[in-house]
Formats: C-alpha cells, structure tokens, sequence
C-alpha cells in the first residue's frame, strides 16, 4: 500500500519488544490511529515527534484489518513544549488525551475533535504563568462542552426546561441566591419556582439523581460561553467564580457519562492531579 501522510498528536506511546514504540495518536484525517514506529527507541529517525502531546505530520502505510498501522516517518510541526511547564498543566493535558483516547473513533475522520485537542493543547502551551493560575477547571469545561457539542447532545441551557425563563433573568454574581437544579438526562435546568412545584412529586430514580446536582446562574452562563467560544478564549471571558465551575465540571461529567457513548465511569486517571472535586457540606 501506498504510504499516507497525516497530521498527528500522539496520545499516548509505550515501549514494545525493547526496541520499537506503539503509538497511538489522534490525527486530522483518520480519527484515531495506532502504529508501530520500529527501532525508534535507539535511533534519532523520530526525534521527539513521538513524545506525549507531540504533534508532527505522519507518513504511515495502512494495514486493512491490522491492529497497527506502519509509522515510516515523523516531522516534527509542534511539540507544544510548554506543556510541561507545571504540574496543573502536565496533568490536564494528560485528562485531554485520555479523553480522546476514550471517545475519538478509530479510522474514521473527525477533524472538529482534532481542531478542539489541538487548539485545548495550545491554550495549555502558551498561558503565561499569571493567566493559567486557577483556569485549569474554565478549561476543563470548556473542553468538555465541545465533547458534548461534537456528541450531537447539544444541551439545552438558555431557558428552564419547564416554564421557560431565561436565566439572564436571575441577578448576576449572587452566589447566595437559590441554585439552578441539573437536569441531566435532559441536558438542562430548572429554576428554583420549578423545582419546588415538581420535587414532592418525583417518584423515578432518574429524577431523583438529578435533582442532587445544582448549579448557579453563574455557571449556567458560563456553560453557554463554553459552548459558543474557541476554546482558547474561554479563559478571559468566563465570569463565575472557581467553585461555579466545580459543580459546573460536576454538571458536565454526569452529561458525558449520560450522553455520549464510550464515557463510562471509570475516573479519568489525570483528574486525581487536579483539586476538582466540591466538598459537600455536612448534612
Ligand atoms: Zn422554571
């Protein structure tokens, strides 16, 4: 076969029978692709191209029916270096690409999840000390939105699901103010007029989880700006406070694990580096 070309950000790479490197990676033409790169562990053929979150342009020979595909060379475009600038950095970078590793299809093109990890990977790279401090969960979220938004489960966060109000109709930056309940299996809210009308008569087990999740009007805005922002943006525009967007990322993860087939349960091993979780107040 023909050798392809393809633009590629390796995921992740393990050392195999000493000598060569599977690889697996995501890339602009072929969705996910894994290949053997042979005797790349001694030789400098693959210079760093096959470095976590690398991002070069793959030559490759397809292998119909193969597990792996053959890597024949690697040019490096981006190595995204800045990535391991710190900790908070190394480990959400790290929750990206075990994101992609779950959800991404394999052979398939998928340019718009391409475009996200490479321009999230960026974000991650080029944020200056001052402005990354505390953004790692606005991130987090913004990539988890255009998770949802890729699935085709295109939540539905300008109005309440039952009467309808806007929520630019509740005050701004009122934390103290009632909170929004999630609607997960719906993939949106309801305000608080609505849930008191509604909570003494939920009977099935699906409403009742979802009435444990709540989030503020905040975060509610800060979903939408997720959702209609580049990635790269998200930081500088988002308005909630960092513990709206903890049960913001809470919202989101129980929507993915909902919505889009292949997020499971089993926690994205990255996020125990990350301080994510809400402490829930004593009851
Ligand atoms: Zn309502």
């Amino acid at each position: 076969m023909q050798p392809q070309r393809d633009l590629a950000i390796v995921l992740r790479s393990i050392p195999y029978q000493e000598r060569h490197r599977i690889v697996t990676a995501l890339t602009e033409g072929h969705g996910q692709v894994t290949a053997l790169a042979r005797n790349s562990i001694q030789s400098r053929r693959f210079g760093g191209t096959l470095d976590l979150f690398a991002a070069a342009e793959w030559q490759f020979v397809e292998r119909p029916g193969a597990e792996f595909w053959n890597l024949s060379e690697a040019q490096i475009r981006r190595a995204f270096e800045g990535i391991r600038k710190d900790f908070e950095r190394l480990s959400l970078a790290s929750v990206f690409n075990e994101l992609m590793l779950k959800i991404a299809p394999r052979h398939e093109a998928c340019p718009e999840l391409f475009r996200l990890h490479s321009n999230a990977l960026a974000a991650l790279d080029e944020a200056d000390e001052s402005s990354f401090a505390g953004s790692e969960v606005v991130l987090l979220n913004a990539y988890l939105a255009k998770l949802l938004q890729w699935n085709g489960s295109q939540p539905r966060i300008d109005c309440c699901l039952s009467c309808g109000i806007t929520i630019d109709r509740f005050a701004a930056g009122d934390s103290s103010s009632e909170k929004m309940t999630c609607r997960i299996s719906e993939a949106g809210w309801n305000c608080p007029a609505c849930r008191t009308a509604q909570t003494s008569h939920l009977k099935d087990g699906q409403g009742i989880r979802d009435a444990l999740l709540r989030i503020s009007r905040d975060a509610i805005v800060d979903f939408q700006i997720c959702l209609m922002m580049p990635i790269r943006q998200v930081p500088k525009a988002v308005q909630a406070k960092r513990v709206d967007h903890l049960e913001l990322f809470q919202f989101l993860e129980a929507l993915l694990i909902y919505h889009v087939p292949g997020f499971d349960r089993q926690p994205l091993k990255g996020l125990r580096f990350l301080s994510l979780r809400v402490e829930s107040p004593p009851v």
